[in-house]
This record gives structure tokens, sequence and C-alpha cells, in this order.
């Protein structure tokens, strides 16, 4: 029989945990106001990637204001930050902002959530868990939608080891589900220049070499690569000939591809953009051009951590909200990229997604904008806060958690 005594730790420990993550709710709600003032302020003002100083300025201010030690220009990107809370030595724990708009669409990412969520939950992580060891990060990652000089700031960032003695790393982003985990897609750039000869279309065509025919056999061909695409590794192959010849009597001495090669597979992935190299070779080959072929890894696909889902989505039921199994996220199809990618190939790191609009509204669109700045899209926005507030403040009172996300990591592919 198990005495009382023996059990009192263990109990005492439980009531604590509910009762800091009872305190990082509040906090989120005595909060509201001014983040919901955010998220309007972003949806209202939009800032293109690497251009977001008004925002940068506004949430580096704000964290400063509520008590964090702020780095600015972080790593020297012009817009990044990591805003610090420290408390005794102990694990470092991180929430990431983003908080790039889109051409012609806004904030029709919700990225204006991502920021208010991000530092919303860390100030209120803080709060509650002031008397415990460790430290909470906001990290603003710019440019996430790779634009300008800081594209991909997140990969930037992994390159330099930033995210390497980070302990966990969590973000939201919007959606039109409850959810937490998920795939994403590592993907690389090509860029294919060919160079051919001008001559007159119909009077000298002999002395012509077509640098668009060169450009559309390299088009037919990566696109009959699908066919042999391995089906469980997402193969996706997307492209655009973004110049192709300046007048229909001249023969085109230059023709430009560029595609985008997307797995969740990453040595296939890097397999594949080979092969798309060999089609635009093959293509000048046959058509007498010549070809520059430049490529680039954007983005790494996401590595899960389920000792890190698990937490935060519980973090999320506890709330009443009908959280998507998460095990049946993981099992799904990834459809996007994410410089988050990186961060997960460097720490412990989930992501969730929240529900702020009818299902059905597509992704990058005006119509999720809007969804941003209604009451139940902002109501979601708070929830998500909450489930990450409870989080960071949770792993900072279980180092066990920490140290089971560390092993997953270490052991996982
Ligand atoms: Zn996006
Ligand atoms: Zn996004």
């Amino acid at each position: 029989m198990i005495s009382v005594l023996s059990l009192t730790p263990f109990w005492i420990e439980l009531v604590d945990i509910k009762i800091l993550k009872e305190s990082a709710r509040k906090e989120v709600d005595s909060e509201r106001k001014r983040l919901v003032e955010i998220a309007k302020w972003m949806y209202e003002n939009p800032e293109l990637g690497s251009e977001e100083f008004k925002v940068y300025a506004l949430l580096t201010e704000e964290l400063e204001k509520q008590g964090a030690r702020v780095e600015r220009q972080l790593l020297g990107i012009p817009t990044a930050f990591c805003a610090s809370f420290k408390g005794k030595k102990g694990p470092r724990v991180a929430v990431l902002a983003e908080y790039d708009a889109l051409p012609g669409v806004g904030h029709g990412c919700g990225h204006n959530h991502i920021a208010a969520s991000a530092i919303g939950s860390g100030i209120a992580a803080a709060k509650a868990a002031k008397d415990l060891p460790g430290e909470i990060l906001v990290v603003g990652t710019p440019a996430e939608e790779g634009r300008g000089p800081s594209a991909g700031s997140k990969v930037i960032m992994a390159n330099k080891g930033f995210w390497d003695d980070v302990d966990a790393a969590l973000m939201l982003h919007p959606s039109t589900r409850w959810g937490v985990g998920g795939k994403a897609l590592g993907i690389w750039r090509l860029r294919m220049e060919f160079k051919g000869q001008t001559s007159h279309a119909a009077a000298s065509p002999e002395k012509g070499v077509n640098a668009l025919n060169a450009a559309t056999l390299a088009y037919m061909a990566s696109h009959m690569l699908r066919q042999e695409a391995r089906r469980d590794a997402n193969l996706v192959i997307h492209g655009i000939i973004s110049e192709g010849g300046l007048a229909s009597n001249i023969i085109p001495d230059r023709a430009v591809c560029e595609f985008g090669v997307r797995s969740s597979d990453e040595n296939y992935l890097a397999t594949m953009v080979d092969k798309v190299e060999k089609c635009a070779e093959g293509a000048a080959i046959a058509t007498g051009a010549k070809v520059t072929v430049t490529k680039k890894k954007l983005y790494s696909s996401m590595k899960p951590n389920i000792p890190l889902i698990k937490v935060l989505w519980q973090n999320y039921a506890d709330q009443g909200v009908k959280v998507d199994d998460w095990q049946e996220t993981q099992a799904g199809i990834p459809m996007a990229s994410t410089d988050f990618g990186d961060v997960s190939r460097r720490c412990p790191s989930t992501g969730s997604y929240i529900s702020i609009g009818p299902e059905g509204t597509p992704g990058h669109s005006r119509q999720l904008a809007d969804c941003s700045v209604t009451k139940e899209g902002l109501d979601a926005m708070i929830i998500g806060t909450k489930a990450l507030a409870m989080t960071l403040v949770e792993l900072l009172a279980k180092p066990e958690l920490l140290k089971e996300a560390r092993d997953y990591f270490t052991s996982s592919k």
C-alpha cells in the first residue's frame, strides 16, 4: 500500500503546476486589450519582409516596457530581435514571432497573430514563472515569406548557431482548424538562365538559337519527372518561365525559368533537385543554347518532436477547443514550407495552428487577413496565446519534459 506521505510531494507538484498555468492564463487575459490592439494595428499597417521596421519598433518597445532585455538587430539582421526574460540559471525556452505581410493581401498569412501571440505568451509566462529557474525568449524572426535580404531569417539564425542552445521552440500559425505539430516540406529554388542568339524570326531563323525553346523544353522535362515521383516523399515541382523574349519577330536570345522543388524527405529532395537541373542541361544540349543553373536550398523539412507536441496539444485541449488528434496531424500530408523547419533541425520544436475563420478560407488571401480581426479570430488568437504561455511555464516547471524532448530530438531523424 502506498502511504499518504509518499504521495504528498507529487500531489503538491501537480497543484503547483496547475496554479502556475492558471496564472499564465490570467496574465494573458489581462493583456488581451493590448494584444488585440497590436494584431489590429498590424492588419492596418502591413509591412513586407525585410522592411518590417514599424512593427519591429512596436514589438521591441512593448517587450522592453514589460521588463525584457531586448537585443535588437539580432545577428546583424536589421528587423530581427531577441527579448529575454531571465530567471535564475536554467533552461531556455523560446516562442517565435513572425511579422511580415504579403504583397497585395496584407496579413493574408495571419502573421499579425503570430507576433501578438508570441509577445503575449512570452510576457505572461515570464510573469507566471518569475520564481522558476530558466529563461524565456521571444525571438523576432522577420521575412518568413522569403522576401529581401532577411528572407528566411530563421535559417540565417540556424546557420549562425542561434538555436543550438535553445531547449524548446514554440509558435502558432493561423489556420481554419485547431491542431498541434504537422509536417512541412523542405524546399530548394532553382533558376535556369538560357542564352541563345537573336535573329529575324522569318528572314533568317537559321542564324538564331532560340533560348525560349530551350526554356520550354526544360519546363516540360521537369514536369515529366512527376511520373517517377516517390509518393511517400510528397514531391512537388512548380515553376514558371519568367522571361521568354521581347518581340515575336525576334528569336529570343534569353529565357529564364524559376522552379521550386519540395519534399518531406531531405535526401530524396536533393536527388530530385539534381534531376531538375539535368532537365535544364538536356534542354540546352538539344537546342544548342547555353544554360546557367543556380540552385539554393531555402528551407528544411520539419523534424517533429512528439514530447513537445503532446504537452502543447494538452494545453489547447484543456481550454475546451476541438483540437485535431495530433497523431492524425502527424500522419497528414505536408502542404507548405517554412523556415521554422530549420529551427526544428537545431532544437526541439513544435508549431500549432489556430482556427480563426470558416473552413475553406484560402491561405494567403484577403479573406484570411480579414478573419484575423474578427471577434472569432481574435478569441482564437487569445486561446493560442494561452496555450503557448501555459506550455512555456510547464516546460520550465518540469525539466524532465525538456529532457524527454531533447532525448527524442537526439534519437530521431
Ligand atoms: Zn505564408
Ligand atoms: Zn505564414
